[in-house]
């Protein structure tokens, strides 16, 4: 499906960016805003990849991954994106933390953060302001090796739940591990700390619509439900991509898709160095989730229980416990009919979200997978209905996704939720070096991941991509 202002496809553009995630559209809105002739094309049938949603039954709308960014979006929505996006994002008002250790309410900002640490768990306040002070002086220019285990171990000794209080939510929201560079852990955390936990009022499909209005006013074509096979090379600089196997020309090519498959699907190993490819066959992809979507009937309320619930029922913390495929780690997203104003009547939903590894999933018979389906869906009821007692009379629709569905709605690798880990943050910055006129932009090295990452890389990017097209003016 074509959208877009002229009558059809022209054979040659300044860019082509391949993926309407949302650092493909950052960057496709503030290229065609520049003038530049920019073509975004998304292999599926509508904009957003991970920043998606679904309609069931007429009546239910299931947000994906709307369940809460930093107020930095604010900032750079207002800038990428304009005012009308800006002005819809909101506050959430109560994130709880419940697992057989501790009960905890907070609105997720330093402050909150700060007297829960001092009170509750007890450290010295001197420990809490210099465990602070680390995550809002880090920034990714530091070339930091330290890992989370080592972050926790210098600051809370022996102290699993403080650990565990502290990593859980951003295990949740970029995938990190024990194991990952702290730097990438303080970024993000730095990130939500400063003014707490956000989302969009409308909705991701009114986020999304509002962008593809945003870009057809901009001048970007935009062509939906058709893949890019290949990006072609001539004499080590972009030249095409072949689309259904026609090539579209393009000075500069943007990928917004897997950094792996753009890398080794897409362009092909024999355009690379050896050190390169070398680089790239050594980025590890991220972990990927499943989810289970719940809607309430018609007519059914709950009362407000919090935006964002974390729970558990294991007493130990250890990161590796929230990927097995009977975990009892799970965050509960509510979305009150007050997210989308504009709708009469709207039903309750209630997302649950689990992190996941593809491999215990892939290899399932549709038995098996089924029988696993069934298996998330009871677990999450049953967890739920410590919260809301009932709940399962209230509910008229349940449908459960895994790391496939994701795999075949993005075309992301292993199903990763949040791209690669840190190594492929150089891998993507360096492939414009390799090939003239190719780029990336999209989650890659963990840091560069969630909306606002994704926002924020895309945008970076446009600048390289206006200077390489400078120079074909000279
Ligand atoms: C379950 C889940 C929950 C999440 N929750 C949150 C959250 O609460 N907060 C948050 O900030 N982030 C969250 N995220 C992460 C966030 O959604 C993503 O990091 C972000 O949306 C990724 O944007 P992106 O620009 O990398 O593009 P992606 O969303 O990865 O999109 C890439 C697009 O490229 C397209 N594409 C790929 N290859 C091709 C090709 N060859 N031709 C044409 N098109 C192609 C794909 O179809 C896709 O649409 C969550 C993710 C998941 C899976």
């Amino acid at each position: 499906m074509l959208i877009k202002r002229r009558e059809e496809i022209k054979d040659k553009y300044d860019v082509i960016v391949i993926g309407g995630g949302i650092g493909g559209l950052a960057a496709a809105n503030i290229l065609g805003r520049n003038g530049q002739k920019v073509l975004l094309v998304e292999a599926h049938r509508k904009l957003g990849g991970l920043a998606s949603w679904f309609k069931r039954q007429g009546d239910h709308i299931f947000d994906i991954s709307l369940h809460g960014f930093p107020q930095g979006m604010v900032k750079s929505c207002r800038k990428y994106f304009g005012k009308e996006i800006a002005d819809n994002i909101v506050q959430l008002q109560k994130l709880r933390f419940k697992n057989p250790v501790y009960d905890i309410e907070t609105d997720f900002t330093r402050e909150d953060f700060s007297r829960i640490l001092v009170e509750k768990f007890e450290i010295a306040p001197k420990t809490v302001q210099e465990f602070f002070d680390f995550v809002f002086h880090s920034n990714f220019y530091d070339n930091l090796t330290m890992t989370n285990r080592e972050l926790f171990e210098k600051f809370f000794p022996g102290r699993n739940d403080v650990m565990r209080f502290l990593l859980e939510p951003i295990v949740y929201a970029n995938g990190s591990n024990l194991d990952d560079e702290a730097i990438t852990y303080a970024i993000v955390f730095g990130n939500f700390m400063k003014k707490g936990v956000y989302t969009y009022r409308g909705g991701t499909d009114h986020f999304i619509k509002t962008i593809q209005k945003l870009l057809i006013q901009n001048g970007v074509d935009i062509l939906l439900g058709e893949k890019v096979e290949n990006i072609n090379i001539e004499n080590e600089q972009v030249k095409s991509v072949s689309i259904k196997g026609n090539d579209v020309k393009a000075k500069a090519v943007l990928s917004n898709g897997n950094l792996l498959s753009t890398i080794f699907n897409m362009v092909g190993t024999n355009h690379f160095s050896s050190d390169f490819i070398d680089r790239a066959k050594r980025v590890r992809l991220n972990t990927s989730s499943t989810q289970v979507y719940l809607g309430l009937k018609k007519g059914e309320s709950i009362p407000f229980v919090g935006d964002l619930i974390f729970t558990s029922q294991d007493s130990h913390f250890a990161t590796d416990l929230l990927l097995k495929p009977n975990t009892t780690y799970r965050t509960f997203s509510f979305y009150y009919p007050e997210l989308r104003p504009e709708r009469k009547d709207a039903p309750y939903e209630i997302v649950a979200s689990m992190n996941a590894r593809y491999d215990d999933w892939a290899n399932l018979s549709p038995e098996e997978m089924q029988s696993a389906k069934e298996q998330m869906i009871e677990d999450s009821l049953n967890t739920l209905e410590q919260f809301l007692p009932g709940i399962r009379t209230q509910i008229d629709y349940i449908e459960a996704a895994t790391p496939l569905t994701i795999e075949r709605y993005t075309h992301h690798q292993k199903g990763a939720s949040f791209g690669t880990k840190f190594e492929g943050l150089d891998v993507s910055q360096k492939i414009s070096e390799e090939i003239k006129g190719l780029f990336h932009a999209g989650s890659v090295g963990i840091i560069m991941s969630g909306w606002l990452g994704a926002l924020n890389y895309g945008a970076i990017k446009t600048n390289d991509i206006e200077s390489y097209l400078n120079t074909f003016k000279d």
